[in-house]
């Protein structure tokens, strides 16, 4: 049998989002699958678009969701260069093949000729006249001029096109991974650019190209690219490959959580968008957007939620570690309406993954996430912290709030709700607690509770109300584990002076 090749061939013009990583992580399961191999191919062919670096930043995202690719501009392989800016010598001479078999012809309108074109051939029902079969005769191109003027027009320089002839009308079908028979009128769609006046080929010549060449057999892409199917089509009947073209899948569109609508960039802010925040602001805004790593979410989870967007085993089951994806993942039990993205399932992938890591395994994930808060910190003591608090936190950046009094004391309490109950018994109670307190070893920090409750019992003071205070002298608020928990996990010697410097403000 044929090896299994796919790729993931993204333009490099600005951050990757969710609906792109989700076809990385389908390809990639896919591939791992069938023992197949996995392709990263930058198609940076549209200079204007450019971002500089974007490639980097793909490649850090695959890096972080650990789907790391068999070849690509990085790892190399045998079928390279993996960028088609390196690939121009290519794809020329196959668009020579198709001009010569009369499948594609040169354009030398100038952007005012197409400006005038659309203005002359605006109709009510056509209000955005296309260059296709019926215009094209129109125009000045290499079907209308005469042999000698082409020729003199290229030697003067001119910049042309190259554009693909669609067939007036035909009907051309192929079946679809996901969606079954797909099926298109060729004179519906216009006569796509091929080759720019740049010399550079567009996204439709080279696609096909480079998926010939590098010997794709099967491509995962947006939906969004279902209308230049029959291009691709035509270019795969028309260069002879017909027999070698691979089978496709086009991804549903991912919805916003009301459920109609794509999501868009600007859902970005809101939602979590991009997989990292981008070196570059966005345009509008000026700001930069966080993503889903900044938000604190774990790969494992990002890659879950994903795999869910649009996909499940047929059973309940949600939680999935990469390989169990591998093994379970089916491309008949991807759905084929758009999946609803919902930010708050997403936390809650989240949480249960930070259950689930060990947490020694979420130490070293927090040290890398925050070293500011963390870097400094023992790791005996930060695994102590992680169990107390995981429970609480379903982002990353959850941990610091929910655990930031176990490492400093409070620097303000809410002394609003100390203040109506405070009396002068509850200062006695605390001091005769520190003075017992202070008799006891630094290993018996789980002798606090007892002592607590007898001194209570003998003070008679109801325990409730004891325990607010001292929560809100300890953490500063009324929220965090338990109160023994968290004395026996900051010691003796940081609960007494806890005590005293609350007590010191207070009076
Ligand atoms: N360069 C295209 C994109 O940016 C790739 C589409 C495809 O996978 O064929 O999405």
């Amino acid at each position: 049998m044929k090896k299994i090749r796919v790729r993931f061939a993204p333009s490099p013009t600005g951050g990757l989002h969710l609906g792109g990583v989700r076809t990385v992580l389908y390809n990639y399961l896919f591939a791992r699958q069938h023992d197949g191999d996995f392709i990263l191919r930058i198609e940076d062919t549209d200079q204007s678009r450019f971002v500089e670096g974007a490639e980097q930043y793909i490649i850090d995202c695959l890096k972080w969701c650990g789907l790391t690719p068999d070849e690509g501009p990085v790892a190399g392989g045998p079928v390279g260069p993996y960028r088609q800016s390196e690939r121009k010598q290519y794809y020329g001479a196959y668009a020579q093949q198709l001009i010569d078999a009369g499948y594609a012809y040169m354009a030398f309108d100038t952007p005012e000729e197409l400006e005038q074109m659309r203005e002359q051939f605006k109709t009510v029902q056509d209000p955005q006249p296309q260059y296709n079969h019926r215009l094209r005769e129109q125009m000045r191109n290499s079907l209308t001029l005469g042999e000698k003027e082409v020729k003199s027009l290229i030697d003067a320089g001119t910049p042309y096109v190259i554009r693909i002839a669609m067939p007036v009308d035909e009907e051309l079908s192929f079946t679809d991974m996901i969606r079954g028979e797909v099926t298109f009128k060729t004179g519906l769609v216009d006569d796509k650019v091929l080759i720019k006046a740049d010399g550079m080929p567009t996204y439709h010549l080279a696609v096909v190209v480079d998926d010939y060449l590098m010997k794709i057999t099967h491509a995962f892409r947006g939906e969004e690219w279902l209308p230049s199917a029959p291009v691709h089509l035509l270019l795969w009947k028309y260069l002879g490959w017909q027999s070698q073209m691979p089978q496709w899948a086009h991804l549903p569109l991912i919805l916003k959580p009301e459920g109609h609508g794509k999501l868009s960039k600007r859902d970005g802010d809101r939602l979590g968008f991009p997989v990292f925040a981008m070196e570059w602001t966005d345009p509008k805004t000026d700001e930069q957007i966080e993503g889903f790593k900044e938000k604190g979410f774990l790969p494992e989870a990002f890659v879950n939620l994903l795999a869910m967007l649009g996909w499940n085993d047929g059973s309940e089951k949600e939680i999935f570690t990469l390989p169990e994806l591998i093994s379970s993942f089916s491309i008949d039990r991807v759905h084929k309406g758009g999946a609803r993205f919902d930010y708050e399932k997403a936390k809650w992938f989240n949480h249960a993954w930070i259950q689930r890591l060990s947490d020694e395994t979420m130490a070293e994930r927090l040290v890398q996430f925050s070293p500011s808060h963390y870097g400094s910190v023992e790791i005996s003591y930060l695994i102590k912290v992680i169990a107390a608090v995981k429970e609480r936190c379903h982002l990353l950046t959850d941990f610091w709030q929910q655990s930031s009094f176990f490492f400093e004391a409070p620097s303000v309490y809410d002394n609003d709700s100390v203040k109506p109950k405070w009396k002068d018994q509850h200062k006695e109670f605390y001091l005769s607690f520190i003075e017992r307190m202070a008799g006891l070893k630094p290993a018996e920090a789980g002798a606090f509770e007892q002592i607590f409750k007898e001194l209570a019992a003998e003070k008679q003071i109801k325990p409730g109300e004891l325990q607010m205070f001292f929560r809100i002298m300890l953490v500063g608020g009324k929220f965090g584990p338990p109160v023994f928990e968290i004395t026996s996990t900051i010691g003796l010697e940081q609960t007494i002076k806890r005590i005293e410097l609350f007590l010191a403000q207070i009076s």
